[in-house]
């Protein structure tokens, strides 16, 4: 299962409650080389060097790597015995290597409901303002393009309600 959408629409929010309360649900551990922000858990990602990241792009270890304003991020090939559903927290460019690679995969796109509202997120979390404009106007162009790939689309407008979806949407291809 992927969860993908614009910088700033809340999806590392969602997948955090998501794998608490939905069972059998495991959060893939990306890679980066981004620096480990203040107050950040030293277990949200594998906080490696950039050549530690190329290195292991050459092993091919990664299951998709994509670059987001200036630093690597990839999911390494998963665990091919895992007992759970996996979940994928990622880009849209990190998404679009996923539908390709594995049909069998459920890609959720997750939107803000306006692009103010996606702006004043970006703000409220405290992005660099002089970048906010290019990246709305990047993830609006991202959404088009991802729509066409993605099984389902949420709206990221209230978070329990977003959440609930989602897990519906799970409960629903496990049944299926
Ligand atoms: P942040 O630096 O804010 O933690 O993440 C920046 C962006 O990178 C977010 O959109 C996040 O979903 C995405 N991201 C995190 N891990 C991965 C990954 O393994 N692959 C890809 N393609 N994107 C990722």
């Amino acid at each position: 299962m992927v969860l993908c959408g614009p910088g700033g629409v809340g999806k590392g929010t969602i997948a955090s409650r998501l794998v608490r309360e939905v069972n059998n649900l495991t959060l893939s551990r990306s890679w980066t080389t981004r620096r480990r922000r203040r107050g950040e858990s030293s277990d949200s990602y594998v906080f490696v060097t950039r050549a530690e990241f190329e290195e292991a792009i050459a092993q091919d270890q990664f299951f998709e790597w994509a670059e987001f304003l200036g630093n690597l991020y990839g999911t390494p090939k998963p665990d091919p015995e895992m007992a759970t559903d996996l979940l994928l927290e990622i880009d849209i460019q990190g998404a679009r290597q996923v539908r390709e690679r594995d049909p069998g995969a459920e890609i959720i796109l997750i939107v803000a409901p306006s692009s103010d509202d996606l702006r004043h997120r970006m703000e409220f979390r405290g992005d660099d303002v002089t970048s906010i404009d290019e990246r709305v106007e990047i993830g609006q162009e991202e959404i088009a393009e991802a729509s066409e790939f993605a099984d389902f689309v949420v709206v990221n407008d209230d978070l329990n309600r977003a959440v609930l979806e989602i897990s519906t949407i799970i409960s629903s291809l496990r049944s299926a």
